[in-house]
């Protein structure tokens, strides 16, 4: 290239980011909002919103905007809200963890009841919370012979809340930080979609371990697998090319594979426990999840409804809003499964079943 040619497109370029800089400037605050012209490269990211954009915002101008109407308030919003329904439900959860000498009594008592009788029965429930969630309780424990006298092992579940409680959090800060800067985005975005990978990985741990506690070669197995999945999954997606728009698709392809990855333990537990009359219950809500989950995603791949209506959409309604709340939706349903898994466990052993 000649040295004129290169002068001259130096120039050229120095003329559109100068040009680029009075538009983004010449918004009514110092600190406006743009429209999707007007963005820098990087944050280009769906054509069909159009405006009330921020960009190269500084932290602070970022943090508070929280409090402001732009196009990723309700992106914000909608997942912060969930990750304080999920702290919630892990406090409630952790005030039910039953203390030391619940549990020594309890097993005592068990002890010298089994010592007399030779069938067992515990009637004792660590988590009178779930009552409600099954009135044939009373009539399935007198059905079940092999109860166990203390309860189950908590952290799977713990897990599993710790897991989309992260999920949630990182989502909300991407969305609020993401304006930054160039080099911030692609950070934020990827431990955004890490935070999705988590979840997912984490959301295997109380079903598999609680349906496959007896069975521990197929407990190992499912766990060990779904973690190497997700562990690739996110080493796949901190690649520079993977968070761009053009692999919107592909990420949404990986985070379904791993999800789908679930049918493999989900057939094996319903064959396992085919007489389990809460087989269903649990079903229905995995089943919930995973449409929920589906939804979203289609939701987030197709960018309905923007497309069909570019700018209407730009601060309530996108897809990216409708994603979320299924997100949530599905993380709520695979909570009630979960809450059914870990109360199961907590009153029947290996004795028999599975
Ligand atoms: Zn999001």
């Amino acid at each position: 290239m000649s040295k004129r040619k290169k002068g001259r497109d130096l120039g050229t370029e120095e003329m559109k980011y100068t040009e680029k800089k009075k538009m983004i400037t010449s918004s009514s605050s110092r600190w406006g909002l743009i429209s999707y012209d007007e963005l820098p490269e990087y944050m280009k990211d769906n054509e069909y919103i159009l405006r009330y954009y921020r960009a190269n915002w500084p932290l602070k101008e970022a943090l508070f905007s929280i409090f402001r109407w732009h196009n990723e308030t309700l992106n914000i919003w909608t997942h912060l809200i969930g990750f304080f329904v999920f702290l919630v439900l892990t406090v409630l959860n952790l005030e039910q963890v039953p203390k030391v000498a619940d549990l020594l009594s309890n097993f005592t008592r068990s002890f010298s009841v089994n010592a007399i009788v030779d069938a067992s029965h515990n009637h004792s429930n660590f988590f009178s919370g779930t009552d409600a969630l099954f009135d044939m309780e009373k009539t399935m424990s007198s059905e079940i012979s092999a109860t166990v006298s203390t309860p189950a092992t908590r952290w799977p579940f713990f897990v599993f809340l710790a897991g989309a409680m992260f999920c949630l959090m990182s989502s909300s800060i991407c969305h609020l930080f993401g304006c930054h800067s160039h080099k911030l985005n692609i950070f934020l975005l990827r431990v955004d979609y890490s935070g999705i990978a988590i979840m997912i990985i984490a959301s295997f741990f109380p079903p598999i371990y609680y349906i496959f506690q007896c069975n521990p070669i197929w407990q190992f197995i499912y766990l060990t697998g779904i973690t190497t999945m997700g562990i690739f999954t996110i080493f796949t997606l901190f690649s520079p090319a993977m968070s761009t728009g053009k692999f919107r698709a592909y990420r949404a392809m990986l985070f379904c594979a791993m999800g789908l990855s679930g049918i493999v333990p989900a057939i094996h537990a319903i064959i396992v426990n085919w007489s389990e009359p809460r087989r269903t219950i649990t079903l229905v809500y995995e089943l919930a999840m995973a449409l929920s989950y589906l939804t979203g995603t289609m939701f987030y791949v197709s960018r309905v409804p923007e497309k069909w209506k570019p700018g209407f959409f730009d601060l309530a309604g996108h897809s990216h809003q409708i994603f979320h709340v299924f997100v949530i939706a599905g993380a709520l349903a695979h909570y009630g499964a979960a809450l059914i898994f870990l109360e199961w466990r907590d009153r029947v052993g290996c004795d028999k079943l599975v």
